[in-house]
Parts: C-alpha cells; structure tokens; sequence
C-alpha cells in the first residue's frame, strides 16, 4: 500500500510492483502534490546530515536520475549533454531541469502515465487515508474514504509518501494537499517525528496574498537576477557574502528584515531580458498574469512556507519505528537534509529512498490478521473541510512559529492551538491533524534553544555548540527531550 502520488509515491509504487500487487490510494485527484509544482530542478547530488545517509544520497543519487530519465522522463539538454542550472548555495551547476521550470510537472506526468499502465498497481484518486491500522508497534493496513465509502485496507507494507505539511502556515508555497495528515497519522500510530523544528521559508513567493504562494524558483537568482529593497538598494550585500545566492534561511531573514524595517522587496531580473520568457516559461506566463512583465518590471516577493526538513524518522530504507510503516519524500525525516535543505535534493531524495523503501517493503511477510478492535468507527468518519478553522490554524503557526521564533510567542502559540482544539468538532479531521502537527513543530521549536538551518530564535540567535549532535524525538506519549544523534538512522 502506497499513500501518495507525487514523485515519492508514483517512484515507490513504480520498484514495489517487481514484489507484488500494489495499492495506491491518493487524495484528490492523482499526482497533485508538490512534487509537480517542482520548478528548479533535480540535483545530482550533495548535501549535510546524517552521513550515512547522506552518502547513499550522493552516491546513489546519479543512478536515480539516469533511471528517471530511462523511464522517459525529457529533462533538458544543452547538445548532446544535461542542461545543468544552479541554485542557491550550490558551488557548481549540477541541476537538471525539465521543461525550463516545470520539471517536477514534466516528473509526475511520465510516472503517472507509467504507473497507471503498470499491470499490478492499482491507483484510487480521490481516496483519502484516514488512518492506520496499528497495535502494539506494527502496522497491518490503512482506512480511507472515498465519497461516502470507508475502505478497511490490509497491506504487507504501508508506505506513506503524503508529503510535507506546509498548508499548516499562512503562507506557503505547498500545494493545497500538503495538509501534514501523514505525519499526524504516524505520530498517532507510535512513530517518531523527529527535526520537526526545521521548516524551509523560501525567500522569494510572488507577493500576491493566495494560497498556494506562487514561487519564484531560486533558479531565477541563479541566472543573475539580484534582490532590491525599494529605495533601490541590491542589499543582501549586507547580510552575507554570497550575496543572492545565500542559505535560504539567511535570505528568508534578509528580507523579514527589510519589511520589517519599511521597506519592500523586489525580484529584479530586469537584466535576464528576453531570456527570462524561455528559460522560466511557466514564472513567465504567471507574473504576466499579475500585470507584472518581468522583462521591464521589478516582480514583488515574500518569503512563504517552503519544505519540512523533519518528519517520520526512519533508517536509509524507509523503516519508521513501527514494523511494516514506512515513510519516503518529504513525509520521512531520514536526517539527510539536517537543518536545511539544499536546494533540488527533496526530489533526489524521493527517487534515491523509494528504490530502497522498495528493497524492504518488497521482502516483508504475509500481514497477520489483526483484532477487530484496531479498526476504530471514527476512521470512516468522512472528513470535514473546514477554511475557517484551517485559517485559524495557518494564522497561529505564521505568527509564533515563523521565521523569527521566541520562546513566550511559541508558548502563546501552544496555548492558543489547545483552545482551538476544543473549538473543532471531531468530523473535521483534517483539521484535528492539522493541529497535531503543528503541536509537534512548536514543542520541537521551543526545546531548540539556538538557532540552526532554519530554525531561528530570536531569543537565542547563534548556533550553540551542545545542540550541534543533538536531535528532538517526539514519540507520543514520551517526553518531549533531546537525544544524540543515531548513528544509523532510527
Ligand atoms: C512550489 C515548489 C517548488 C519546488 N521546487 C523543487 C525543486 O525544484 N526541486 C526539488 O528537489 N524540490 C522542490 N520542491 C520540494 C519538492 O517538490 C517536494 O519536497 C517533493 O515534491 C515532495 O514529494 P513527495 O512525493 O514526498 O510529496 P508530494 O509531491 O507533496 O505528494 C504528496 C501526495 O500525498 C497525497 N496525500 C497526502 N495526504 C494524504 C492522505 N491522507 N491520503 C491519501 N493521499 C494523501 C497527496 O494528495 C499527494 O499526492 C518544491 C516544492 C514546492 C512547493
């Protein structure tokens, strides 16, 4: 059982079916996701984090990529090789790229297809996983609803590939999807959630109040556009070195700065001319849309919401703490990314782990029968969408856990998502994980007393060297403390 369509899910789906039949349940319609508003790229591959982990995402990373292409997928060329981009904090160009800016569009379009045509997968649009049935730390299937149908579903291997949860803030780039329901049914399962303090802001959404934010890929500053404030100045000078091309974090807190000080910020890629319309089509298009022509006008940007750096921990192949659930893509915490993410890794992660999530999964036992107990009425509960209680949720966690925390305002935020809690009626699941996750992501904040990657406090504004091999756990129930390091994964 696969839950998810994006590149993690459809890849995974993809190696699992070798083992056996494959379910793939996935709400709304299929390959919604971030995966396919991906605009960057996919980098072959270098990153920080856990080193065993890290190294199979660099070594094993270029034969992911040759594979995705041997599936068909027409990443761009400049003559007879890869066309290579670069992005923020990347030292060379090592960034493949499909269609100018829609490569994770032009990914999930040709696995889609694959997986769809594939004889023992079957996928189920418009089925959303409610919860997982699970006793006594293993997992035996998932519940879903689809319309008015509750679905009891038994699996050999259950592999959530939900996604991030960047709809759980204000402002954010992630698709509407991206609520964090896999996390929260982890959690409740008896997984771990760990780093969960460590969201990605991107720096640069098109300031235009919507939800989903609409990004302005960093690859746009990789081909020389420069960030201005509006009295003209080219100011992140100021804050670092390399310049635009910073750590995400330090470019999201450049630009708080400089609103919060009065002035606004500006993408400026005057200089890119006629380029601009060729190399990013689809950024193009959409800033026309908005009345701004990126040829002759400066385009207004925020920072938003990006990518969750944590999630469910798991070892390099998948296995959260529970026997037979795994997580892989932007669900799982396998550590790689430590603090922050480097820019076209979260797909190179979602190709290199679901081959390995795969290995594993592929070679689990028949499930046991499970008790009937397992499988509690509220399950079928069909989900409740409520835009009031979600927005009341986003407000919270943009306020006291963005992009400058501290602890009295993470404290307030707690309290204030508890009385929120009691509001909610219990059909409004969706909701009720919202508020879960975002429980987790506080607690996480507020025990990290430093600043790292991207969680920054206010209140403790440098790195301190005791948190530097320190993790948080959370496993429900248990205190929330910090532990070292592992070694291996879990
Ligand atoms: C605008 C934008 C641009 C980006 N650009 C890049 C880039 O250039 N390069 C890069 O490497 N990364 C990029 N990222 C990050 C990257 O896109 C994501 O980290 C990655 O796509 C995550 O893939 P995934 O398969 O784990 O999850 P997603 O693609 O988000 O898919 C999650 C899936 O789970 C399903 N789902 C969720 N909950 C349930 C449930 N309860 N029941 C059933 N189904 C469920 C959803 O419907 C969806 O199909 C970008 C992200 C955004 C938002």
């Amino acid at each position: 059982m696969v839950v998810g369509s994006g590149l993690a899910g459809l890849q995974t789906a993809w190696q699992l079916a070798g083992a056996g039949e494959v379910h793939l349940f996935t709400q709304s319609r299929a390959g919604a996701g971030n995966s396919s508003r991906a605009q960057g790229g996919i980098a072959a591959a270098v990153g920080e984090g856990d080193p065993d982990t890290v190294e199979v995402l660099v070594r094993e990373g270029p034969a992911a990529v040759a594979g995705l292409a041997r599936l068909g997928i027409p990443f761009d060329r400049s003559g007879d090789r890869w066309a290579l981009g670069k992005e923020g904090s990347h030292s060379v160009s090592r960034i493949l790229h499909a269609s100018g800016d829609a490569t994770g569009a032009a990914m999930v379009e040709t696995l889609l297809a694959r997986v769809r045509s594939h004889p023992r997968i079957r996928l189920f649009s418009h089925t959303r996983v409610t919860g997982l049935i699970a006793e006594g730390g293993e997992c035996f299937g998932v519940t879903a609803v689809r319309g008015e149908e509750g679905i009891v579903c038994r699996a050999r291997a259950v592999v959530l590939a939900t996604g991030g949860c960047g709809q759980v803030f204000r402002y954010t780039t992630n698709d509407p999807v991206v609520t964090g329901g896999g996390l929260a049914m982890a959690y409740r399962a008896g997984a771990a959630l760990a780093d969960m303090e460590f969201v990605q802001f991107h720096p640069t959404a098109l300031a235009v109040e919507q939800n989903p934010m609409f990004l302005i890929s960093e690859a746009v500053r990789g081909e020389g556009a420069v960030l201005v404030n509006s009295c003209g100045e080219a100011f992140m000078g100021r804050y670092h070195d390399w310049k635009d091309l910073a750590p995400r974090d330090v470019v999201s807190r450049a630009i708080d700065r400089e609103v919060r000080e009065g002035r606004r910020v500006f993408l400026d890629a005057r200089g890119l001319k006629e380029r601009f319309a060729a190399r990013f089509p689809t950024i193009f298009a959409r800033c026309l849309e908005h009345g701004i022509d990126p040829r002759r006008d400066r385009i207004p940007v925020t920072p938003a919401a990006h990518f969750l750096m944590g999630g469910v921990r798991t070892d390099s192949h998948g296995r959260s703490g529970v026997r037979r659930l795994f997580a892989v893509g932007e669900v799982a915490c396998t550590g790689v990314h430590g603090a922050n993410r480097l820019a076209s890794n979260s797909l190179l992660e979602g190709a290199v782990f679901a081959s390995r999530v795969a290995k594993a999964a592929g070679r689990l036992p028949r499930v046991p029968a499970f008790p009937d107990r397992v499988v509690r009425q509220e399950m079928f509960t069909v989900d409740q969408e409520n835009p009031v209680y979600a927005d009341a949720v986003r407000r919270i966690m943009w306020e006291h856990a963005g992009i400058v925390r501290n602890r009295n305002s993470l404290i307030d935020g707690m309290n204030a998502l508890s009385s929120l809690r009691e509001e909610v009626p219990g059909e409004y699941l969706e909701c009720h994980d919202m508020i879960d996750v975002s429980q987790v992501i506080l607690h996480s904040a507020l025990k990290r007393e430093e600043s790292r990657g991207g969680h920054f406090r206010g209140d403790f504004p440098e790195p301190r060297e005791e948190w530097a091999k320190k993790r948080i756990r959370i496993r429900r129930g248990e205190p929330v403390e910090p532990i070292a390091i592992e070694k291996t994964g879990m």
